[in-house]
């Protein structure tokens, strides 16, 4: 298997060998086609699994086939979410290298501890792909509602250490948000190390006749 055997943006495939990508890694395998596909997933990955690209690599496809449409403007249409600034900004980092030399693909880092109004900026000027923690991503939606009426997919990244950080209430307050505006049809990816009852639960309710990924 091949990344190749994708239908991937020009220059995708020369970034991800740049990147020394080669070949799929097994939560890769599973979850890159399940996605392109539509699905909603559920999958338990352990850092180190190379999980990162396999929600990057599907989300770039698809933000940049809509946003071909739309000369960069009407985004964004994907939001990652992850617990910390860290990890927020290691997969910026990594999808600033998968988009390099593709037209019409920014991305936008919304976390704390970087003032509001850059953010907002930035948003506004138009992006494709949001990277954000919890906190910070409620505030902006709780005052700039305009600036998030097209997403088209979320992902979730470890979901056991955002629900042990307290932000439980947060994510099931974005999701609400992002459901209750109009048009909207969702796909959802989780990412969790462990899958207790309680992130069942949650997968129960948010997402829709979901696959479940286990590496
Ligand atoms: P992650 O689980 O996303 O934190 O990735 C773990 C490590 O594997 C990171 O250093 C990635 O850069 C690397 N990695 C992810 N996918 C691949 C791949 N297809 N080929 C080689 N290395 C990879």
């Amino acid at each position: 298997t091949k990344f190749e055997h994708c239908k991937l943006p020009p220059k995708m495939a020369d970034n991800l060998q740049q990147i020394g990508y080669l070949k799929p890694t097994e939560i890769q395998m599973q979850v890159i086609p399940a996605t392109l596909v539509g699905r909603d997933i559920l999958a338990s990955a352990q850092t180190g699994s190379g999980k990162t690209a396999a929600f990057l690599i599907p989300i770039i496809i698809h933000a940049w086939a809509i946003s071909q449409f739309r000369e960069g403007k009407g985004g964004p249409y994907a939001i990652i979410m992850a617990p910390t600034r860290e990890l927020c900004s290691q997969i910026e980092e990594l999808a600033k290298k998968m988009i390099t030399g593709l037209q019409n693909m920014k991305t936008a880092l919304i976390v704390g501890g970087i003032p509001i109004s850059n953010q907002v900026h930035r948003l506004k000027k138009g992006v494709q792909i949001v990277i954000a923690t919890p906190g910070r991503l409620l505030g902006i939606m709780n005052q700039y509602e305009e600036l998030m009426t097209n997403i088209r997919m979320i992902v979730i990244d470890e979901v056991d250490m955002m629900f042990k950080m307290g932000f439980e209430k947060q994510v099931t307050e974005i999701m609400d948000k992002i459901n209750s505006s109009p048009n909207t049809h969702l796909q959802i990816l989780m990412f969790s190390a462990t899958i207790p009852d309680n992130i069942k639960k949650h997968a129960k309710t948010l997402l829709h006749d979901h696959i479940r990924i286990t590496v």
